[in-house]
């Protein structure tokens, strides 16, 4: 059932286990979250990045996960979040049509500017009773601002700075903080790690949930270190993708004779749910719904 992100969320920060963010863009990954949400008794985070909302559009998406989170998952609790949200006039209509929480991402904006926009749209979504999650620093990959093509960057220069981050939160007044602290959005596997130390000292001075993004490289130690180290929400996106294309691939060998739609993807929503249900198991938010 859809509740209001802080009452996910606070649970997981007090209690040190992490939830998941997953992203969805239409009925198959959304029936994959929810059910596995509910099969593992665990709070679930659904999100949407903007490319996701023009692939049908608000209202349809919207739709879509608030009838599958109040119907089939109505024994779990589940929020609805934006995903990086970049263009201010779908942030407001996220607020306005009902989403739990907005990511306002002005991290490749200077600091100044980064600070104001996101202190206004937590100014926003706070006249709604809603969240906002802000972003300090660069998380590599498809939404950042270098393209990683030798995994050789100098990830120094692009990681959240821990005083720079207490001063942000401080000046943005925002609930939730998306860190770069060395994880690349999209599937790198064995040139993803997590800079314990860093998120260790940011974890000492922000006092607000910490949010990890492109963690889908990661191994089960790396996750369980960062939550033990601070993370309570992770977003998880490429690990369905790629769960959802290899189950399909199945399906559809050239001498398939399969013609109806549900036939042909339901092993691909299966094979994401149980992804989802993975997940969920790793970050511990098992049984706390
Ligand atoms: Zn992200």
């Amino acid at each position: 059932m859809i509740v209001p992100i802080k009452q996910i969320v606070s649970r997981a920060h007090k209690n040190k286990y992490a939830v998941g963010a997953f992203n969805t863009s239409n009925l198959e990954t959304t029936l994959a979250i929810v059910r596995a949400a509910v099969s593992q008794k665990s709070p679930v985070i659904i999100q949407t990045s903007e490319s996701a909302i023009h692939y049908s559009n608000l209202q349809t998406i919207f739709g879509i996960i608030t009838s599958v989170a109040n119907s089939i998952g109505k024994s779990v609790p589940i929020s609805i979040h934006l995903d990086h949200g970049k263009d201010l006039g779908l942030i407001k209509d996220c607020i306005k049509i009902g989403y739990n929480s907005v990511h306002i991402d002005a991290s490749e904006k200077d600091f100044a500017t980064n600070v104001f926009l996101s202190r206004e749209i937590g100014s926003l979504a706070h006249k709604k009773g809603i969240w906002a999650q802000a972003e300090l620093g660069s998380i590599l990959g498809k939404e950042g601002l270098v393209k990683l093509e030798t995994g050789e960057i100098n990830m120094k220069d692009l990681l959240t700075d821990p005083l720079q981050a207490q001063e942000f939160v401080a000046l943005v007044k925002v609930d939730t903080l998306a860190v770069a602290v060395g994880t690349i959005h999209g599937s790198f596997q064995g040139i993803e790690k997590v800079d314990e130390r860093r998120l260790q000292k940011i974890r000492s001075l922000v006092n607000i949930p910490i949010v990890l993004h492109g963690g889908s490289g990661l191994s089960v130690q790396m996750f369980k270190q960062a939550i033990k180290n601070g993370v309570s929400i992770i977003n998880i996106d490429t690990n369905l993708r790629l769960a959802f294309k290899e189950a399909l691939v199945k399906s559809l060998k050239p001498d398939s004779d399969l013609i109806d739609p549900r036939k042909i993807l339901e092993p691909s929503t299966k094979a994401m749910q149980a992804e989802v249900e993975k997940m969920i198991k790793i970050f511990g938010s098992n049984n706390q719904a």
